[in-house]
């Protein structure tokens, strides 16, 4: 295969950012862009909380890239040519040799009535939609969060930790943390859902969502004057790369993170599922995204130097979510992603949880910072031959 020269990274989430960082360390002589819709890095993780309302920070993406010599372009892709190796944007068609697809996931509401209804919190927007329905409704109203995953707790727990006075019903179609909790977790977390109120509708699948209530598959109906939607994700790569995973969207990939379908396409993080068995599943989080995009990087620089890309190993060693911004709740793995029987609850689990937000931005700060000392020091990095025709 040819030796890449041009890279064009879409998506700065967290895997893009840190691929394109890291591959700039690694490998100065390429040309690196980096693109994406937004002119800001957000926090998903943090998106719970400013859906309860809290301002949650932003990182302007010509500031944090400036210096590394990294260029980045603010551009939706709406299309992409594979085989031409070309991506199609709202700015013109931008080509490259190698593409890395960071796009992330989105909620997903294919439950009728879930869109218009209900409100997803997966992005800014969602969150801030969110924030501001939150924010209208008055003592003694309902709100229903829907869904039985990590986000759904965490932002149930925030809005109940917010404004007490509100009524909290959580809504799942199995049993609550089963097969992701162990059980001194689950007793944990049962508690604080007991000390906030929040009264858990488990093994109910909703059929429909209407305007005001959730309604079963048996007919029952709960209302609601605020509904959250956190059941479930889907990645939104753009264009047709022929095989992805029906249920998810997620590209397929070899262990080496690149496309099935196109091997000089690398997709990390959200956006891809490598098919191979990594030694853990790849799970759609953060926690697995900035490891998978240093290791797209090492394999890049690895073929610009003519070497041959590794596969990558996934360790999961622990799964955390806070459960209000005092209370937090940490699951350790074995390296698999078993479950261990030892879990981390209350102060010390928001600690941790917390500690953790804070290394992702403090990783790609560091990331960052190495690129910037290291662009100094050498000849300014090639520029792409950008745009051509909208
Ligand atoms: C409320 C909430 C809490 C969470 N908490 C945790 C947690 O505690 N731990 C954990 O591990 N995971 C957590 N997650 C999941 C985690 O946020 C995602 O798995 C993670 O953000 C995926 O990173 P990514 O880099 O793949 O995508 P993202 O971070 O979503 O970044 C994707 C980027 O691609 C850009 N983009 C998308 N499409 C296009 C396009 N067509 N053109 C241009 N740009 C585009 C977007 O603007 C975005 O900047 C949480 C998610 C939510 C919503």
């Amino acid at each position: 295969m040819d030796t890449p020269t041009d890279v064009l990274v879409l998506g700065a989430g967290y895997a893009g950012l840190a691929c394109a960082l890291r591959l700039r360390q690694r490998a100065p002589q390429l040309a690196i862009t980096v693109v994406d819709a937004r002119a800001a890095f957000v926090e998903r993780i943090r998106l719970h909380q400013r859906a309860a309302g809290q301002t949650i920070p932003q990182h302007p993406l010509p500031a944090l890239l400036a210096g590394t010599g990294i260029e980045f372009v603010q551009a939706r892709a709406h299309d992409l040519d594979a085989p031409g190796r070309a991506l199609h944007t709202d700015v013109g068609v931008m080509r490259f040799d190698r593409l890395v697809i960071a796009t992330g996931s989105t909620g997903t509401t294919t439950v009728p009535g879930a869109r218009e209804h209900a409100i997803t919190i997966a992005d800014l927007a969602g969150a801030e939609a969110f924030a501001a329905a939150f924010a209208r409704l008055r003592e003694g109203d309902p709100v229903c969060v829907v869904g039985g995953g990590p986000t759904s707790l965490e932002l149930v727990t925030e809005l109940a930790a917010t404004r007490p006075e509100l009524h909290y019903a959580l809504v799942c179609a199995g049993t609550l943390g089963e097969s992701w909790l162990a059980a001194s977790a689950l007793r944990k977390l049962q508690a604080r859902l007991d000390a906030l109120r929040i009264t858990v509708v488990s093994r109910t699948a909703i059929a429909r969502v209407e305007a005001g209530r959730l309604v079963d598959g048996h007919g029952g109906a709960l209302p609601f004057a605020l509904c959250g939607w956190t059941a479930g994700m889907r990645a939104q790569a753009p264009g047709a790369l022929a095989q992805h995973d029906d249920a998810s969207a997620r590209l397929r990939t070899d262990a080496c993170l690149r496309a099935i379908a196109a091997p000089w396409i690398s997709v990390i993080g959200d956006a891809g599922r490598p098919e191979p068995d990594l030694g853990a599943d790849a799970a759609m989080s953060c926690r697995l995204a900035l490891p998978a995009g240093i290791h797209a990087a090492e394999n890049l620089a690895a073929q610009a130097q003519g070497r041959a890309p590794q596969p990558w190993r996934i360790r999961d060693s622990l799964r955390c979510m806070s459960l209000g911004r005092d209370v937090g709740l940490v699951q350790l793995h074995h390296a698999d992603g078993s479950l261990r029987a030892v879990s981390l609850g209350g102060a010390a689990g928001a600690f941790v949880k917390e500690r953790i937000v804070r290394f992702t931005t403090w990783f790609l700060r560091r990331e960052r910072d190495r690129a910037r000392r290291l662009s100094r020091a050498l000849p300014p990095a090639p520029r792409r031959a950008m745009v051509g025709a909208a």
